[in-house]
């Protein structure tokens, strides 16, 4: 077969897009990758090694994610090749070339991603008119500014609680990036009594037993200043993180954080991914044999995507927030009540459940992907 379609298999992609125009040096590339259940919704994102290969495997990520919450949406995902920290004036135009350029694709949605924000996709808007993730001149849900994420997240702890039996009042709670998933998760959390003991960034981490008041770390974080410098007595090495003794456990800054040779000295009950894939496979497995509930990301971290999609209806900030909490709520207790029930990882049951929904759907069309 050749190359272009070693991509596929039977969920997508239903089409790669590959876009060049030499003039102002664009190279980008989308992928749709299944949109039964509707227009495909995924991020733009922009970096200097990007590839189609990544681009494909973020595509069929968002066709489970946007699946796992039920919305009427398939999964896509586009990547523009360069520096985002480039002028604006060029970055400006480059975005508003490739929205031209995809005027056509009229079943992806743009959405902001690393290296893209508000502005960017205003652009977008203003060229094709299909974006989310606005400004909110534009009718925009600004959701890492309102913490749509972090909402979700608190929504998933009190269900995964509830499952291993005990709410969230004085449940202990540590968070690993103190960014915008980080900070807002902690602050609806705190909201319900939990109590932050342990937070980190890129510079290092900061713990107190006893709790950190989250309005004034976000407050110092917000400052421009360090986490660790908050409370210099309190100050751990960033490594000592994992090993923090609490309830509910959030990592909210990279990938593959917890692994085999961390995940032993965990001392938490919950995982809760803010971030994407923050464990890896053989990690989620010492973490269920040691009876730690992960609540894998696709199921935790959706409630951007869920605001987005409540965006692009033109629903209200407060309808998108109900959305959250009740998909969120609904899902979690889904996905750890089929695991217990099936024996098997949350994970295996989070990506069955998103797979029959993306296969009822696909039930429903005249070809089956698009
Ligand atoms: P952000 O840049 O606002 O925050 C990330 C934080 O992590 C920063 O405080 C940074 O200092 C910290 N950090 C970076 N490296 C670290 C390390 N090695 N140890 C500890 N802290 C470190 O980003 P964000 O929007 O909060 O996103 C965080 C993660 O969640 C990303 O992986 C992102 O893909 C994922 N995510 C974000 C959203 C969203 O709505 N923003 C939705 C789903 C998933």
């Amino acid at each position: 077969m050749e190359a272009a379609f070693s991509l596929g298999d039977e969920l997508g992609p239903a089409k790669v897009v590959h876009v060049h125009e030499p003039g102002i040096g664009l190279r980008a590339t989308l992928v749709v990758d299944n949109v039964a259940a509707g227009p495909s919704i995924g991020g733009l994102r922009m970096a200097a090694d990007v590839s189609t290969e990544e681009c494909a495997r973020l595509a069929r990520a968002m066709t489970f994610k946007n699946a796992a919450a039920g919305l009427p949406h398939g999964g896509g995902k586009s990547v523009l090749y360069g520096d985002p920290r480039m002028p604006r004036e060029k970055k400006e135009a480059l975005i508003r070339a490739l929205a031209c350029a995809l005027r056509g694709v009229d079943d992806y949605i743009f959405g902001p991603d690393m290296g893209t924000d508000e502005t960017a996709m205003a652009w977008v808007h203003d060229e094709i008119g299909r974006a989310v993730g606005l400004p909110r001149e534009l009718g925009g849900i600004p959701l890492d500014e309102l913490g749509a994420t972090g909402f979700g997240l608190r929504h998933a702890a009190e269900i995964a609680l509830h499952h291993l039996g005990r709410g969230l009042a004085g449940a202990r709670c540590a968070v690993q990036g103190f960014g915008s998933v980080g900070m807002h998760a902690a602050r609806f959390l705190a909201e319900q009594g939990a109590l932050l003991v342990a937070a980190s960034d890129s510079h290092g981490a900061v713990a107190d037993p006893a709790g950190l008041d989250v309005a004034a770390l976000i407050e110092h974080k917000r400052s421009g200043k360090a986490v660790s410098d908050f409370l210099p007595k309190g100050r751990i090495r960033a490594e000592e993180l994992v090993a923090v003794e609490c309830e509910i456990w959030i990592p909210a800054a990279r990938p593959d954080v917890i692994r085999a040779e961390n995940a032993p000295r965990m001392r938490t009950r919950l995982v809760l991914s803010g971030a994407n894939i923050p464990a890896t496979d053989e990690a989620e497995r010492i973490l269920h044999e040691r009876g730690i509930v992960l609540v894998p990301d696709f199921i935790a971290n959706a409630g951007g995507v869920i605001c987005a999609a409540m965006e692009w209806q033109g629903a209200t900030q407060s309808a998108a927030f109900d959305a959250i909490a009740e998909r969120i709520r609904a899902n979690t207790a889904a996905v750890l009540e089929s695991a217990k029930q099936r024996r098997v990882l949350p994970r295996q049951a989070a990506v069955d459940l998103a797979r029959e929904r993306v296969r009822r759907a696909m039930a429903t069309r005249r070809w089956s992907i698009f």
